[in-house]
């Protein structure tokens, strides 16, 4: 079995070291000290008796576990990411362990009166009577995806201690900067090797998920006139009106705060403007591609009728595909799914398989030729003070790992 003081040991000395990544940065890692972890996490591989471990220049760690069986296996990869998101402080995280929680409300900052409540985060009724870890209410945890690191380090150890559990050729890699969107940017996936692999950084126990959002940024500029108020008839232009009348033209409904499951929608994220010039951030997402390209269409289409309606190009629109669907390169190969489904299955955890309203650093990895479906890291709440772990979801995430790597090595 797999120990779970062993497990939390782990995981604490991986949040405990600050990895939080910044969007302003041109370098990789985005941060120094995101090297801490990493160098650390390098040594750790070696010292549990991992093949080939290297860290290169940007901090992508890779490391082999070789096949124990004699016929041939698919080559097949886990990957984490061992940052932190920037929208919250990692410096001096403190977890508390919370053990046979009682499903009532955790103190976690008694002096700030930080309660986390199951009466507002329902899934903490999941984890009655589990250990659960949490923060100390003034830092984020960083379950994600110290959780996923954790989990697939336990589990390379567990298959190295336990050789009679018969596995292919099994690829790790650790990544920075998967929260800034740069996690798969200079993943060397030729080097990495493997037919395809799974990113542990979902959430809920259970959780699989091969299809992502298509998404895409628009920029919306237009431009006015300023003229003295007093003497403005007829030659004032209010970029301000224009601005609002192309945000009230597209449909209300479709916005994040209406939609789910396979709802896409427009996402108003930043209005910045004056009489002379107004700017406008959107984000585009939906599912399907056809939808999406329909989407894009809508906000041209409506660039182009506000322009011939002021008779000059007052409007202009600048849009940038940010990453796409990885269903459409994981359909051709779906047995990676069902494997992972049917590991879950043997261990008594029920799949489940629900499109992610994001994206992952999988779904770039897809489009790189590394087909990569995403499984649940066992966290909640990421990305703020309410974050938390139960150490049970950790412990079947690393049975998952190894089951998946069992599976895949089944002789038929
Ligand atoms: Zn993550």
């Amino acid at each position: 079995m797999i120990d779970k003081q062993h497990i939390i040991n782990r995981f604490i000395s991986y949040v405990t070291v600050d990895t939080q990544s910044n969007p302003d940065s041109g370098t990789t890692p985005s941060t120094e000290k995101q090297w801490h972890l990493a160098n650390k996490l390098a040594e750790e591989l070696k010292a549990i008796g991992m093949q080939d471990v290297s860290i290169d220049e940007n901090a992508y760690i890779m490391a082999t576990l070789p096949s124990n069986v004699m016929h041939d296996v698919p080559t097949i990869g886990f990957i984490s990411h061992f940052d932190t998101s920037p929208d919250f402080t990692a410096t001096n995280v403190k977890p508390q362990i919370i053990e046979k929680y009682n499903g009532q409300d955790i103190v976690l900052n008694a002096a700030e009166n930080i309660i986390l409540s199951p009466d507002y985060f329902e899934d903490l009724h999941l984890y009655k009577g589990q250990t659960l870890i949490t923060t100390d209410g003034t830092t984020l945890l960083g379950a994600d995806d110290k959780a996923g690191i954790c989990e697939i380090m336990t589990a390379m150890e567990y298959l190295i201690h336990h050789p009679k559990i018969k596995h292919g050729t099994i690829k790790v890699g650790f990544t920075p900067d998967e929260e800034i969107g740069r996690g798969a940017h200079k993943f060397d996936v030729k080097k990495f090797g493997a037919d395809w692999a799974y990113t542990m950084d979902g959430s809920q126990v259970g959780e699989l998920e091969y299809e992502n959002f298509n998404a895409a940024s628009a920029k919306v500029r237009v431009k006015g006139k300023s003229v003295h108020p007093g003497y403005a008839k007829g030659k004032m232009v209010n970029s301000l009106y224009i601005a609002t009348e192309f945000i009230n033209s597209l449909p209300r409904m479709e916005t994040p705060e209406h939609t789910d499951e396979y709802q896409g929608f427009f996402h108003l994220h930043g209005v910045k403007g004056d009489v002379e010039e107004t700017e406008l951030q959107y984000i585009i997402r939906d599912h399907n591609l056809g939808h999406f390209k329909a989407r894009k269409d809508m906000m041209l289409k409506l660039t182009d009728e506000l322009n011939s309606q002021y008779e000059e190009d007052i409007i202009s629109i600048e849009i940038k595909d940010q990453y796409f669907n990885m269903r459409e390169k994981v359909e051709p190969v779906m047995h990676i799914v069902d494997i992972a489904e049917e590991a879950m299955k043997q261990l008594d955890i029920k799949p489940l398989i629900k499109p992610i309203r994001g994206g992952t650093d999988g779904s770039q990895l897809s489009y790189m030729g590394l087909p990569c479906p995403n499984i649940f890291a066992g966290g909640h709440n990421f990305h703020g003070r309410y974050e938390y772990v139960p150490v049970e979801s950790m412990i079947k995430a690393t049975q998952v790992i190894c089951k998946i790597a069992e599976l895949t090595a089944l002789e038929n």
